[in-house]
C-alpha cells in the first residue's frame, strides 16, 4: 500500500502520512457484530486483536499547510507501546514530512478531530523533559466540547485521554478553541459527530467535481459503512447511528471519496448505497 497516496481537489492538495500500525480488541471495533462476521474482513490474531494503521492527513491549499491529526504519540513508554503493539518510530512525523519536502515548522495548522491519544498524540514533543507543541507554528484547531470532556475524565473513556497531549498546547497558547460547525478555508470545512466522542470535527475537503471526508472514528475502517457495524467505543452509538444515515445517503450519491484513519488495507474509498444497505467500494 502507497504510504503517500495523494488526490488533488480543485486548489487542494490532499496527501495522506502513514506512520505505523498499532491493535485493538477487534470485538470492540465492530460492537453488537458477531466475530464470525468481522473477521472476513479483519482477521484476528490470537488475542483477538486486529491490525490498525496509523493515517494523517496534510492539506496544501495557497500558503497553507494543515495537518489533520497527528498519530500516536511521539516518544511513548516502551510498556504503552507494547501495549498496543505499536511499531512506528519514536518521531514518526519528522522523516513524514521529509518525504513530502516539510518540516514540523512548515505547518501552519493543525485540525484535531479529537483528542484519543491515537489522533492527537504526535501533537506534543518532549524538549528535555517538558512536552511542547510539535509544530512550533502552526495553530491548534480544537472542539471545545471535546476538550471539556477530555478534562472531564469521565470513567468509561478516560484511557484514551492522556493530558500530555494537550494540555501543554492551552498552556503555549497555540490553541484556537471551535464551537461546532466551521470552515478553515473555502472548500475545507468541518462535520460535526457526536456518537463516538463529543464533538468529534471530520474536515471536509470540496472540490467543483470531488468531496472528500477524512472520516476519523466515524468509518475507521473500511468496513465500518453498514449502519450496525459501530464501534463498542462509541460513547453513544445510537447517536452515530444516526449520524451515519444522515451523511451517508449523501456520501453514496455524490461518490464522496473517505479516507480511513485506521484501515490496514485501504487508504481511501468510496461508499455505495444498494438494496441491502451501505457498502464499501474501491476507488
Ligand atoms: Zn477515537
Amino acid at each position: 500500500m502507497d504510504e503517500f497516496w495523494t488526490i488533488q481537489v480543485g486548489r487542494f492538495k490532499l496527501t495522506t502520512l502513514e506512520f505505523g500500525r498499532f491493535k485493538l480488541d477487534g470485538g470492540a471495533m465492530f460492537g453488537v457484530v458477531p466475530r464470525m462476521l468481522w473477521q472476513r474482513y479483519h482477521p484476528a490474531d490470537e488475542n483477538n486483536r486486529i491490525e490498525m494503521a496509523l493515517r494523517c492527513l496534510l492539506v496544501e491549499v495557497d500558503d497553507r499547510r494543515i495537518l489533520v491529526d497527528t498519530g500516536f504519540g511521539q516518544g511513548r513508554a516502551q510498556k504503552f507501546k507494547n501495549m498496543y503493539e505499536y511499531t512506528g518510530e519514536d518521531d514518526y512525523l519528522v522523516p513524514a514530512l521529509k518525504k513530502v519536502g516539510l518540516t514540523t515548522v512548515d505547518i501552519t495548522d493543525v485540525i484535531i478531530t479529537h483528542l484519543h491519544f491515537d489522533h492527537n498524540g504526535g501533537s506534543t514533543i518532549y524538549k528535555e523533559t517538558q512536552p511542547q507543541p510539535a509544530f512550533p507554528k502552526a495553530r491548534y484547531h480544537i472542539q471545545k466540547q471535546q476538550l471539556e470532556h477530555a478534562r472531564s475524565r469521565f470513567e468509561r473513556d478516560r484511557a484514551s485521554y492522556l493530558p500530555e497531549d494537550f494540555e501543554p498546547l492551552l498552556d503555549a497558547g497555540a490553541v484556537e478553541l471551535k464551537d461546532g460547525e466551521w470552515e478553515l478555508w473555502p472548500g475545507l470545512d468541518i462535520v460535526i459527530c457526536n456518537g463516538h466522542t463529543p464533538a468529534m470535527q471530520l474536515p471536509r475537503i470540496r472540490g467543483d467535481r470531488q468531496t472528500v471526508l477524512y472520516a476519523a472514528d466515524l468509518i475507521p475502517l473500511h468496513s465500518h459503512f453498514p449502519l450496525p457495524w459501530i464501534m463498542a467505543y462509541d460513547l453513544y452509538p445510537l447517536t452515530t447511528l444516526e449520524e451515519k444515515r444522515r451523511l451517508l445517503p449523501q456520501a453514496a450519491r455524490e461518490k464522496w471519496v473517505f479516507i480511513f484513519e485506521h484501515d490496514p488495507f485501504y487508504v481511501a474509498g468510496y461508499v455505495e448505497e444498494t438494496t441491502r444497505g451501505f457498502s464499501f467500494t474501491k476507488l
